[in-house]
Order: structure tokens, then sequence, then C-alpha cells
């Protein structure tokens, strides 16, 4: 850090200040984690440098034989953690990985087959006249995937997000009752749709889903399955979504974050039956700039550690926690949606108990040194800025070693906060859906618990703050 406070004290001090922050605040956003200085440190040094389009062996550089090294070991291990035939680990993020599975599908399931009738298997050979031919085909497919509102995710076919450019997308939702994903309803959907992917996985669901039954929904009408794991994958690593629950062995393609339940740096994966290897792993060039050598060799290190039995038991707490936590937010009179979860993850609707929306709750809680996120929930009628719902996520707790304990006092501070706000009003006297009202003594006490909380599960001990002087 004395490198970087040379160059520009004020980056130093964001850094600094970002580890006093995640220090000082209770971390449940869903999506977040803390991953090991191991990892960290792997990611922060000289391989950013280097180039290597291509992949193993096979660059459009020379030079790579160290990042060839590091790559090999990355998929080897991502094929070994999570069983898979093939393992591409370049993707830079999750939408990244999104877009190099859906790129490899069109290829392998609508391209491949129009070229064929071409007589042309290289696309660069064709005339203009027959390259459009092809591409009217390739933008006439179909995804069927789980709508935002339901807690699919933007890159699922969102109409903002280049997925629904891509394909002609048809959603599904939650039951409006149970709030569960109805399998009987979506192999109705499936049948009348006729979809080339069923994409599963999602941002904001609580509960596991059968993939072993999805995947035979999907062959009926000759769909591919897709499994976006990238919010459980550290729960199928961890052997808690086993079986049919396990998406791997079903799925025809999986994507997934590795920095999730994952605990792993920032960055994506592609996993995939042999059939789509080929594809995938023209994810550069076919969307993909030049690989992150410093983040594979993050991901490889991470992938070690999730083979570790000590991650199995770190996963198990992970759900075991969330659970704890549904139970006790239940019995504080919280509205938890689906009456608890399978997952790292919940649900609470503060519209329909507290009269707020999510966005007011979200900033209270922040303000109480709770840091989670709102999120719509299903059928939403705030929308997705103001939303009525909070996501609550028990994997960076879980890796600070609270249990479920922890976890009751968490329910009871939220409870504390969030039935002692009220709604500001507007100028006009209307409820407002940002501002909000909180006694400085209920603040004071939130505070004073969370930090209890934190003394106990210190981020990091071993980092030393008075690096940058
Ligand atoms: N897929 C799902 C299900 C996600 O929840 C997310 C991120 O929240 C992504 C993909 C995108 O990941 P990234 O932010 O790394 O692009």
């Amino acid at each position: 850090l004395d490198q970087v406070n040379s160059v520009s004290p004020t980056i130093a001090a964001s850094i600094i200040q970002e580890l006093q922050d995640q220090r000082s605040n209770l971390k449940m956003i869903a999506s977040e984690n803390y991953s090991s200085l191991a990892t960290q440190l792997a990611m922060g040094n000289l391989l950013t440098d280097k180039y290597a389009e291509g992949y193993p062996n096979h660059r459009f550089y020379a030079g790579c034989d160290n990042v060839d090294a590091i790559e090999s070991e990355a998929a080897q291990l991502a094929q070994q953690l999570f069983g898979a035939d093939y393992a591409y680990v370049q993707p830079h993020s999750g939408a990244d990985a999104n877009l190099v599975a859906f790129l490899a599908i069109l290829s392998a399931k609508a391209q491949k087959p129009v070229l064929a009738e071409l007589g042309q298997e290289d696309p660069s050979k064709l005339s203009r006249e027959d390259w459009n031919k092809v591409r009217e085909v390739v933008h006439n497919q179909r995804l069927l995937s789980l709508d935002y509102y339901s807690g699919g995710h933007l890159t699922h076919g969102y109409r903002h997000n280049i997925s629904s450019h891509l394909f002609d997308v048809y959603t599904y939702s939650v039951d409006p009752n149970s709030g569960l994903i109805d399998l009987d309803q979506l192999r109705q959907q499936l049948h009348e749709v006729k979809p080339l992917i069923l994409l599963a996985g999602y941002s904001a669901y609580p509960r596991k889903l059968n993939f072993a039954r999805m995947r035979e929904m999907a062959d009926e009408v000759g769909a591919v399955l897709m499994v976006d794991m990238a919010h459980f994958a550290g729960l199928v690593a961890g052997k808690v979504f086993t079986g049919e629950f396990d998406p791997v062995p079903h799925a025809h393609v999986v994507t997934s974050t590795t920095h999730k339940t994952l605990r792993g740096p920032r960055g994506g994966l592609v996993l995939c039956k042999e059939e789509f290897a080929e594809w995938v792993n023209k994810g550069c060039p076919a969307m993909l700039g030049g690989p992150l050598p410093h983040v594979m060799a993050a991901k490889a290190i991470a992938f070690r550690e999730a083979c570790r039995p000590e991650f199995q038991t770190y996963a198990h707490k992970i759900v075991e926690n969330s659970q704890a936590l549904a139970e006790a937010c239940v019995e504080e009179g919280l509205n938890v949606l689906t009456g608890g979860t399978d997952n790292h993850l919940l649900l609470i609707d503060v519209a329909k108990t507290f009269g707020l929306t999510g966005r007011q709750a979200e900033s209270v809680l922040r303000e109480c040194n709770i840091t989670l996120n709102r999120n719509s929930l299903p059928f939403d009628a705030n929308g997705p800025w103001y939303t009525s719902g909070l996501r609550i996520g028990t994997p960076a707790t879980t890796t600070l070693g609270m249990g479920p304990e922890e976890m009751r006092e968490i329910a009871s501070i939220i409870k504390l906060v969030l039935g002692n706000v009220t709604a500001a009003k507007t100028a006009s006297g209307k409820k407002s859906l940002t501002k909000y009202m909180l006694d400085e003594q209920i603040l004071a006490e939130a505070r004073q618990r969370v930090q209890n909380l934190l003394a106990r599960h210190q981020l990091y001990p071993e980092l030393n703050l008075d690096l940058v002087q």
C-alpha cells in the first residue's frame, strides 16, 4: 500500500477506508463475501500485464507459458470441484459467462445446422447474403427464463440487457400464492414456447431447484438446459446441493460467478458437457477480449480452497445460518417470503408489515451498520428502484465465523429498527418513498448491538491499517 500511496494517496486512503467500512458494518448482501488474502494477493500482481488471447497452448501471443499453466490449473480444479466434463475460466464476470454460454449454445444448436446446409463450416468464408441467412436463424431463437421480479437476473433476458436483443425472450414467474417456481406450470409453458434454451438460476429466490426434473422437461421439447448458479455455486461446491439439486450433472451448460458463495475473486466461469466445449472454449474471440491472468490465478487459489473439506463445512453453515435467520425473522413478526429458505438468502416484505419501501429499509439499516440490499419482490407494486423488499444473505457473516446465535441477534436488531422507523412525509403531505424517521436512541442501540457482534468477529485481523501514514 505504501507504493499505492506514493502515487495516489486518495486511492490508498479509499482502500483503507473500505477495509474500515467492511470491518464496521455487518455485510449481509447475499451476493458478496470475503475472499481469502491468498486469493487477493494472487490477483494483485504483475500477471495483469500479460496478453494471452486464445486458450492454453493455443495463443495469439508469444510468451504465454505461465498463463497456460495458470489457466490449465484453474480449469482443471474447476472441473474436479464440480465434477464437470469441461470448464472455461476466462469470463471476467457472471454477465460475461452468460454471454459466452448463450453464444456457444446458439453456435452449436442454431448456427451449425445452417452452415451445414450452406456447405460451409467457417462463417468468415460466407458471402454477405449467406451470412444474413445465418443471422436470421440465430436471432430468432427463443429463451425461456425466470422473470426479473421473480428473482431472475438482468442477463436472463431483461429488456435493458443485451440478452433481450439476442433472443426472443419468454419468462416464467413464481406462483403468486406460494412464491415458489411451480415445475408443473413451467412444464406446460415449456411445451407451449418450445424454446432453444430453458434457463434456470436466480439472483433472488430462496429455494432450491430440482434440476433433474428440469432436464427431463427440457428433453421433452428438445431444449438446452442452461443453469446460472452464480448465487449458489458455493453450495454446489460445498455439497449442500447434491443429487437432483446439483445442476452440473443435469444441465448442458452451467454458468457462474466466482465471487459470491464460492468466495473467490470477482469473475465468471462456464462448465459444460463435452458437446458444447468447442464453442465455450471460443469465448475469446466470440465476445471476450484478452483473458485476465491475474484473476485466473486467483480463481485457481479459490477453487483449491473450495476443494478442502473445510469448505464443505462452511457451505453447510451458510445455509444453517440463513435458516436460523429466517426462523428468527418469522418469530419477530417479519414477513419472510415462502416462509423460509433452502439456500444462502431470504427475502423480506417490508411494505406489507411496516409500510416502508425496500429503499427506506435498506437506508435505515445501513445507518445502523447493517449493509444489505433492497430487492424487488414478485409482482412488486413499487417497481425495481424503490421496491417492497429486502434480500438478506449469510455468506459473508458465515465467513466471519458467526453462527445461529448471532443470526437471532441480527433478526432482533432488524426488527428493532424496522419496527420503529416511519416513512417521512413529502412537502405535499404524501408518504415519502425514500425519507424516514428513526428515534436517536433506537439508532444508538442498534449500532451498539451491531458493533458488539463485529467486535467478536474481526475481518482480516492480520491486516494492519497503519501502513499508510
Ligand atoms: N447471474 C446471476 C444469477 C447473478 O446474480 C449475477 C450478479 O449478481 C450475475 C449473473 C452477473 O454477475 P457479474 O456481476 O459478475 O457480471
